[in-house]
């Protein structure tokens, strides 16, 4: 076991004798709009977790997106039980300082990323599937009601924690955002089941965000013909990168979302990820018959929008479609997205490293990662380089 001597020295007055060292973390008080802080905590023990099965993770490395936005603005997000502040940050890449005596999954040196979801008490959360809970609350480090990944260290079990290789560790902050699409996408096969057999050739993806361009990805590393739409401001900045894995890129001015099947050809699947619920119901009109529409956007506004019910209703009975909402992502879709990130190295090589757009060096900078977020135009993805890799 390796030593657990490993605690920053924390600016300020020296620490008394027994009691515990500190770390930098950024959090919020949820509730309070812009209240994204830099704060000082006890270095976690891996006592935290019982029966010796702690792991002790120094973070390297943690990207940031809408859902941290939501959070800093106070429109979603709570804290632990027992603290006013949450710890934010819920994309994550860490490297493995030390383990309890009951740990063999993982060993000092291993680059780790954490998964997000914490169990709850249902049937789903008792057989490892936390993402399906049917309970009303549910836990999320970084999100909702457990601390997140930017800080220093954190502690969890080897159960939520999946092992990067060495060779894709730039780019290992990119696996939780491709894990929300692992999974979109894998339940669009599970229930496309119910055709008994199923070839779907075509694809479009509402959205060229880092989820569009991820979703993009996958469904070329699974084989389909694939129609990207953004908008008209995208075009130069990820039109690019859409062409280089032999996708289309389209502006929805030139090519209205409702229309897509029309323009392009049947679509057998649709991945809808623009965060704008508006486009879910335009979607519904593009799918194509026995098709699958996969809604992964998280709309926290009070939008309301009138839509062609009948017709809508109509085609999605005569047709045989099929619609599904998808949310987070359990170790299972992890692990299927590390192996499709080494599919990409070898396919595409280069290609995942170019969506990291804007590091932002230090936790100390943390000002400088939410303006980042919200105002730097050409972003993919925002992230904190958090600590250096030695
Ligand atoms: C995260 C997911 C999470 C969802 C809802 C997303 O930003 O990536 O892991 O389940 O927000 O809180
Ligand atoms: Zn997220």
């Amino acid at each position: 076991m390796a030593s657990l001597d490993i605690a920053p020295t924390p600016a300020g007055p020296p620490v008394a004798p027994g009691a515990p060292r500190l770390m930098k973390a950024v959090a919020v008080r949820p509730g309070v709009v812009d209240s994204l802080h830099l704060t000082m905590l006890p270095v976690p023990s891996i006592d935290e977790v019982p029966d010796g099965r702690g792991v002790l993770v120094k973070v390297l490395c943690v990207g940031v997106d809408g859902t941290d936005k939501e959070i800093n603005a106070a429109e979603y997000g709570a804290a632990p039980p027992g603290s006013d502040v949450l710890v934010t940050g819920h994309e994550s890449l860490g490297r493995v300082e030390a383990v309890g005596p009951a740990v063999t999954e993982l060993s000092p040196g291993d680059y780790v990323v954490a998964t997000v979801r914490r169990p709850g008490t249902s049937l789903y959360d008792r057989i490892g599937t936390y993402d399906m809970t049917t309970d009303a609350t549910y836990f999320e480090r970084g999100i909702n009601l457990r601390h997140g990944f930017l800080t220093e260290y954190y502690v969890d079990a080897p159960e939520y924690l999946v092992r990067v290789p060495a060779a894709l560790r730039h780019v290992g902050v990119l696996l939780e955002p491709m894990t929300v699409v692992e999974k979109g996408i894998a339940q669009a096969f599970e229930i496309q089941r119910r055709l008994r057999v199923w070839q779907p050739r075509r694809a479009a993806v509402m959205g060229a965000g880092t989820i569009g361009l991820l979703a993009t990805l996958v469904l070329r590393l699974r084989g389909f013909d694939v129609v990207t739409f953004g908008q008209r401001r995208e075009r130069y900045l990820n039109a690019d990168l859409i062409e280089a894995l032999g996708a289309r890129y389209v502006a929805t001015a030139e090519v209205p979302v409702a229309t897509a099947g029309e323009a392009f050809g049947p679509l057998d699947l649709i991945v809808e990820a623009t965060g704008v619920s508006a486009v879910a119901f335009e979607s519904m009109l593009a799918l194509g018959r026995n098709g699958v529409l996969v809604l992964s956007s998280v709309t926290g506004g009070g939008r309301s929008v009138e839509v062609p019910a009948d017709r809508i209703n109509l085609e999605f009975v005569l047709g045989n479609k099929v619609m599904v909402g998808t949310v987070n992502a359990n170790r299972e879709y992890f692990e299927t997205g590390v192996q499709h990130m080494a599919l990409a190295e070898a396919q595409y090589p280069g290609w995942l490293s170019r969506l990291l757009t804007h590091p932002v060096e230090g936790l100390d900078r943390y000002r400088e990662l939410i303006d980042t977020l919200s105002t730097a135009r050409g972003a993919i993805k925002v992230y904190c380089n958090v600590a250096a890799d030695r």
